[in-house]
């Protein structure tokens, strides 16, 4: 049975009850709703009653794994976003819905007052959300791609309204982000050190099929890309990007363009630590732009499964400090300059030197976030400070 929610109300006049919630998530995380030991993965299970005394609890099903080396106990959130979450799924799932169809995003104040939840709590509940938009199957663009970097967060949100400014001098508010458009399909976005050659042409090699044609501008950091592929650059012009009828970059400007929107309009300001969240929700948005707002919801509460993101990881990790970036990038180059990066060798020796580097890259950035399911916790400090930086 397709469930279909023309709006928001439709949505919660459905799930009223906890059980309701239950069954629809057992569906979309479930082959048929078959029920599957998430410690194990034994498809035999015992089905048992739930001992919570807690009305929102009754007749929900909970099972326990038949297989003799586990029989652990579990329900269709265990292993989920939802685990051990105190808010009622009804609530999670209106959180959902509105995320997936605002096309800005919704900061956390403006979700605490209408779902009736503490700002903190809706901070928490939109981060979380943004776990299940994280791509976790990588896959290769081909055909034609727009290629191009920009600049996000901080407090300044509008300082660099040339996007050119000097990523040589750094920033210790922005993050660089590079982004990858194939033409009529799915975009990517990487946060990067900087926008140095070395830094996102091998993402580039790693993430477009060889032989497609990249569209890039001028900047020399995509330099020699017509090694590999068909590389068109185009000139940004004041006003339109567009100087040829298939040659243009407009569809990661209009990315780039509703991100900086969203920061701005409406979270106001993104931390460093953060910006990466930001970013997979847009892109998220941008890849689903033509699903019913029905559809967004429901392929969301798929990818609820196996995305924990614990408010300890969220909160307690390492600040990307600017001068360890630079002393990172200078070690990265030595080991680099080790590296065998074979020119006019076969592809399988070029993709296998790619990977290394982005594994080198994901290690001390942490931005294999975008590349490999396998994460760095973010962030530093108390949560109160976190809350005072948003500056609402
Ligand atoms: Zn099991």
């Amino acid at each position: 049975m397709v469930t279909e929610f023309k709006s928001l109300i439709e949505l919660n006049d459905y799930f009223k009850e906890e059980k309701t919630c239950i069954e629809f998530l057992a569906k979309q995380i479930w082959k048929d709703g078959q029920p599957v030991c998430p410690h194990c993965g034994s498809t035999k299970v015992y089905t048992t009653k739930s001992r919570s005394t807690k009305p929102s609890k009754k007749d929900v099903p909970e099972y326990r794994c038949a297989d003799k080396a586990c029989t652990k106990k579990f329900s269709a959130t265990t292993g989920t976003i939802f685990e051990s979450s105190k808010i009622p799924l009804r609530t999670w799932y209106a959180a959902i819905f509105i995320l997936t169809t605002s096309k800005k995003g919704i900061s956390s104040i403006q979700l605490s007052v209408q779902l009736g939840i503490s700002q903190k709590t809706a901070w928490f509940v939109n981060h979380r959300i943004r776990e299940m938009f994280r791509e976790t199957a990588p896959h290769m663009l081909s055909g034609i791609i727009e290629a191009d970097e920009t600049y996000v967060g901080g407090k300044n949100g509008n300082r660099h309204q040339n996007k050119k400014y000097d990523y040589t001098k750094g920033d210790d508010e922005k993050m660089t982000v590079l982004g990858l458009v194939e033409r009529g399909g799915r975009a990517m976005t990487f946060i990067v050190p900087n926008a140095k050659a070395e830094i996102l042409q091998p993402i580039i090699q790693e993430r477009v099929e060889q032989g497609s044609v990249v569209i890039t501008d001028s900047l020399n950091s995509y330099t020699g890309l017509n090694e590999t592929f068909q590389h068109v650059t185009v000139k940004h012009e004041k006003g339109s990007y567009r100087t040829d009828r298939h040659y243009h970059t407009n569809n990661i400007e209009n990315l780039w363009s509703t991100l900086k929107k969203g920061i701005v309009g409406v979270y106001q300001f993104v931390s460093p630590q953060h910006v990466h969240r930001y970013t997979t929700e847009f892109t998220y948005r941008y890849n689903n732009r033509q699903d019913s707002g029905s559809e967004k919801f429901t392929l969301t509460v798929q990818n609820s499964n196996d995305r924990r993101l614990l408010y300890s990881t969220l909160i307690n990790s390492p600040k990307i400090e600017k001068n360890l970036v630079r002393k990172k990038v200078g070690e990265l180059k030595r080991k680099k300059k080790a590296l065998p990066m074979p020119k006019k060798k076969s592809m399988q020796e070029m993709e296998d030197a790619t990977l290394k580097y982005l594994e080198m890259l994901g290690k001390e950035f942490g931005i294999n976030d975008m590349i490999s399911p396998k994460r760095m916790g973010w962030g530093d400090g108390t949560f109160d400070d976190e809350l005072e930086n948003l500056q609402f």
